[in-house]
């Protein structure tokens, strides 16, 4: 390009950890090529997920430094790889918590791209959403319905699809299900399994949630600290997800589990989950988990969403104000969920 002319777009930005626990800084970053398969999104809302703070906290031991957070962005496509399918230039898409798979092996065959030995997490590796612009496999940049209010959007692509794939999976619309733990995840939990027609039980610790769970569309609100109440609900729930990081009394919990019933976990809870066989056996119960989802699943989720006005509850931050709203999200006081709304 001849230097007469301006540049068409300004320079990349992205808001960067250099190293783990400390704030991020505004940086200019450099590209490099498009891949064939790959495009480029121009960043206007992304959610901020527990796991932003995990990864920059590398509590996980598994982040790269430097790195670029925000695995639940919205925005639209500048720019499409020669092999990308299906989108174009201009369209609004999102990108949850992984960017990329391999296309080839048995998971990614079979429509479990999500379980691909080779995915790639958003923001591990990989640069992610706190940031002018990203880029994903054209798989995993999933186009968002028109009713879709894109504004509020973003924390769907993580946090929506993670607590609406176990439904999708495991619950039925007679079910009774309890949602435990009325969070970024669980109230959305509370919405999804609303909307879907079970009778909703949520499950927190704060009773200052109680009101506001209800409006989430909860048929019940249970203290999650009262051990009497909890037994009182033995056998009683089809599905019990738990969207917690701290460790419960699994016994109690798995203990209100009906014939048949299932305890999902999506809580990242670090510690092990101690199950006693018999409390499985004789009622034929199950423990089981999932991470969010394939990029149908996501696709499915969005489109539920849109047709039943499943809406995060958020609060909006610029995203120049992201260390702000990341000790914000630490304090626990978010209600529900944050999204950076991107000011470069
Ligand atoms: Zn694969
Ligand atoms: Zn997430």
């Amino acid at each position: 390009m001849s230097k007469d002319f301006p540049q068409t777009r300004a320079e990349p930005k992205a808001w960067v950890a250099r190293s783990a626990k400390q704030p991020m800084v505004l940086e200019t970053v450099a590209p490099g090529p498009l891949g064939a398969e790959e495009v480029e999104i121009a960043v206007e809302h992304c959610g901020l997920c527990h796991s932003d703070l995990s990864v920059l906290n590398n509590d996980w031991g598994i982040s790269q430094y430097p790195a670029i957070l925000g695995h639940e962005a919205i925005g639209r496509i500048t720019a499409a790889g020669p092999n990308a399918r299906g989108l174009k230039v201009g369209q609004r898409v999102g990108v949850g918590w992984n960017a990329g798979s391999c296309m080839h092996c048995h998971q990614c065959m079979s429509g479990s791209h999500h379980l691909c030995p080779q995915v790639q997490p958003t923001i591990v590796g990989h640069r992610g959403g706190f940031a002018s612009h990203l880029r994903s496999h054209w798989a995993w940049a999933i186009p968002l319905p028109d009713q879709l209010n894109f504004a509020e959007a973003g924390p769907l692509l993580c946090g929506g699809i993670t607590v609406f794939a176990p439904l999708a999976l495991h619950a039925r619309p007679t079910d009774r299900v309890g949602i435990i733990g009325i969070g970024g995840l669980g109230h959305m939990a509370v919405k999804f399994a609303a909307a879907y027609g079970c009778d909703v039980t949520a499950f927190t610790s704060s009773e200052s949630k109680f009101e506001e769970a209800k409006g989430f569309g909860a048929h019940h609100v249970v203290s999650s600290r009262d051990a009497a109440g909890l037994k009182k609900l033995a056998g009683s729930f089809d599905l019990l997800i738990s969207t917690v990081n701290v460790k419960l009394d699994w016994d109690a919990w798995i203990n209100t589990l009906a014939p048949h019933g299932r305890l999902h976990v999506v809580g990242a809870v670090l510690e092990p989950i101690p199950v006693a066989a018999f409390s499985l056996i004789m009622q034929q119960r199950s423990v089981s988990g999932s991470p969010t989802g394939s990029p149908v699943g996501i696709e499915t989720m969005l489109e539920f969403a849109a047709r039943h006005e499943v809406v995060p509850q958020t609060e909006h931050f610029p995203m120049s104000k992201i260390n702000e709203a990341f000790a914000r999200l630490e304090s626990g006081q978010a209600r529900y969920r944050i999204v950076l709304d991107a000011d470069f």
